[in-house]
């Protein structure tokens, strides 16, 4: 049997060669109705990434991840640095999650959801079909050599990438940001906010080199999701496959009477974003995104064959076993979410209105000065930052509980924070160094409201010499 230039190598990835050198690939175009719903979903996804900062509801961005204040805001309920444990419960609900959706659905984040997928496939991909033509044309420029048309379609594919890239970069800075606030800095000369313009830059940079250049390797080389699939998965997991017993013996093989559904045409592997060949079994590549559903469907309808020779199936459905849809694996993963998400609910239902957040004050950690009659005391300064959740407006006062010879130094106390608002203020604490000597190293804060009742204790550390 002759070999085609689409058959793949065995040892090697496929968009690798021989001496080891990328191939990069020029994916052909399908038509059909998994194509049609994925192009929709992907352009409702980048609208939503687009829209959602410029957003506010309660006064505030619907999602807003302000770092250099701590400060994360989701649909009006804003979490602060102390609220960490929370953000550990969230990561844990979205891991169990996804392993939930991956025991059922397979790589269904990959194909439908993941953003490396979803803006190469619809904006990357599409420049450079309008710049440098369909498939073959785009690989025949490749290995064309230098000339004028090669150099003005590869700059101006670029040119549209960066600023592709640029505008991304931007919708990504303002979620932690702000959108508005971003629209006014970018209006203003970049040496007025220097970091935030080069954070800008090295972003833009990222999406640039991923999404123009690196595409499906960061699939096949670099996602830690792609590699633990397999073990989220199972004989009963959805998967994009290729049904053998239909399709083989393919055509070429043997006589044609004898010959299954495959006609051997290659479609399904030049239409694949991650250049494999979906005949040789589920692979680690493969991010189901359907492509070669569409392409081999097409060709089933040219040949007046059924549809569904590459299709959606579990690997006992492939083989023609039954199929669960209860599992042990998905109801464990269920359990475990909502054991967490209870947990959180729980959490976030028992955490006060009135939160505080005590930063030590930057450069030398405590001072220490002599008094008049020669007693020394030290001086340690801290940054308190309060938050105040439900309530329009409330006067707070702050103490040392069972005062231990500590001393509060605040500029105003009490002092109102409105509601939904925080509040920054420098105190210290002074003392004598003799009660760091009695080992007593730590002290409790308590934030009282207009009625005497405690809001809020917080423990603060006192620093100073052990001698
Ligand atoms: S094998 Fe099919 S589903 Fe998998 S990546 Fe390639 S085209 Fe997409
Ligand atoms: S597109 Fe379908 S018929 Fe063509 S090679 Fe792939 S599986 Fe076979």
């Amino acid at each position: 049997m002759s070999k085609n230039r689409f058959d793949l190598h065995e040892e090697r990835l496929s968009t690798t060669d021989e001496h080891g050198h990328r191939v990069y690939l020029h994916p052909e175009d399908v038509k059909g109705p998994w194509r049609n719903r994925r192009k929709l979903f992907y352009w409702f996804l980048i609208g939503l990434y687009l829209i959602l900062p410029w957003i506010h509801y309660k006064g505030k961005q619907i999602i807003l991840l302000d770092i250099p204040h701590r400060e994360f805001t989701f649909f009006g309920m804003t979490f602060y640095a102390h609220d960490a444990p929370l953000f550990l419960l969230v990561l844990l609900a979205f891991v169990f999650t996804m392993g939930f959706i991956t025991s059922i659905w397979g790589r269904v984040w990959c194909g439908w959801a993941c953003p490396q997928t979803v803006f190469i496939d619809t904006i990357y991909r599409q420049i450079e079909k309008w710049v440098e033509g369909k498939s073959r044309q785009r690989q025949k420029l490749d290995a064309s050599p230098l000339s004028f048309e090669k150099v003005w379609k590869k700059s101006l594919k670029w040119t549209l990438f960066l600023i592709a890239s640029l505008h991304i970069a931007h919708s990504f800075l303002g979620y932690f940001v702000g959108a508005r606030r971003l629209f006014w800095i970018t209006m203003s000369p970049p040496a007025e906010h220097m970091t935030l313009f080069f954070i800008m830059l090295f972003i833009t940079g990222v999406f640039l080199f991923d999404f123009g250049w690196f595409r499906e390797q960061f699939c096949i080389i670099a996602c830690p999701y792609g590699r633990l699939q397999s073990v989220m998965m199972d004989e009963d997991s959805l998967v994009v496959g290729y049904d053998v017993k239909r399709g083989e013996p393919r055509r070429g093989q043997v006589e044609r009477s004898q010959e299954g559904d495959c006609i051997n045409c290659y479609h399904c592997v030049k239409a694949c974003p991650t250049g494999i060949d979906i005949r040789r079994g589920t692979q680690l590549e493969c991010i189901a995104c359907t492509q070669c559903i569409d392409a081999c469907d097409e060709i089933m309808l040219k040949v007046g064959k059924e549809t569904g020779l590459i299709r959606y199936d579990s690997e006992n459905g492939f083989e023609g076993k039954e199929k669960k849809t209860i599992k042990i694996r998905s109801l464990i993963y269920l359990a475990a979410i909502t054991a967490v998400v209870s947990i959180l609910i729980y959490s976030i239902s028992q955490s006060g209105n009135l939160k505080a957040t005590f930063i030590r004050g930057t450069g030398v950690p405590y001072r220490e000065t002599t008094l008049s009659d020669g007693q020394k005391e030290v001086l340690n300064l801290y940054r308190v930052r309060t938050d105040f959740k439900n309530k329009k407006e409330i006067e707070v006062f702050m103490k040392i509980k069972d005062n231990p010879g500590v001393e509060l130094v605040t500029p105003k106390n009490p002092f109102t924070i409105n509601g939904g608002r925080s509040k920054n203020s420098i105190i210290h604490f002074k003392f004598s160094p003799e009660i760091l000597k009695a080992g007593s190293r730590s002290i409790t804060i308590q934030f009282m409201d207009e009625s005497k009742t405690v809001l809020l204790e917080k423990e603060v550390k006192l620093v100073g010499p052990l001698n």
